[in-house]
């Protein structure tokens, strides 16, 4: 393991990004934030309780990935007859349509890419929450970067399926319990990312290892 060479909180030497200044930064308490002595930029930023509050967002999101797998994402009405959809029929619709392409992009956007995600901060966190080393750290951030364009990119998605199927020319759409908990879980899993500080990671697996 390398994480001491690579990622030492320890009196390391931080640039400012806008003027280039070489600081000496000490060991950095939760809370703290640090700015460049001479022109006042931001250097570093530790957030409180990071981690915690990175693995309930987390914890969040997966409750909003089920309830939004469990009901019916838009319902459409026409002469009386009415249809419901799920988050998966948006796949499976492009699938039979004959554009299994897209049909894949959707599914792995929708469904495995969003609970990917998920699963892989809480592996990582909630060992650590239990005062255990997950079982590789450096692998599973390595896949949290690489997972997070998809994570980002789900509302987008959503609306092509809109789009979609608006273009079938129903009468009634109207939006199911699906379509809010999929909302919200996005915005968990956006907040997930944005609270996770990696320097609070890699100073807290230390102390678990030691
Ligand atoms: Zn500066």
């Amino acid at each position: 393991m390398e994480i001491d060479k690579d990622f030492s909180y320890t009196e390391a030497l931080v640039a400012c990004p806008e003027c280039d200044l070489i600081h000496s930064v000490p060991k950095i308490r939760e809370g703290e934030q640090g700015r460049c002595i001479r022109c006042g930029a931001l250097l570093f930023v530790r957030h409180k309780n990071s981690l915690n509050r990175s693995l309930a967002f987390a914890l969040t999101g997966l409750m909003f990935f089920i309830l939004a797998n469990m009901f019916p994402l838009l319902t459409f009405q026409l002469e009386g007859q009415s249809e419901s959809n799920r988050l998966i029929d948006g796949a499976i619709a492009f699938w039979n349509a004959g554009y299994w392409e897209l049909g894949i992009v959707v599914f792995i956007s929708s469904v495995v890419a969003p609970l990917a995600v998920l699963l892989v901060l809480i592996t990582l966190l909630l060992p650590m929450q239990l005062n255990r080393f997950p079982f590789s750290p450096q692998f599973q951030i390595r896949l949290l970067t690489h997972l997070k364009p998809w994570a980002m990119s789900e509302i987008f998605i959503l609306g092509i399926i809109v789009a979609f199927v608006k273009l079938q020319d129903f009468a009634d759409v109207s939006v199911g319990l699906s379509l809010i908990a999929f909302v919200l879980m996005v915005v968990a899993t956006v907040m997930a990312y944005l609270t996770l500080d990696e320097s609070a990671l890699w100073s807290r697996l230390k102390e678990i290892r030691t």
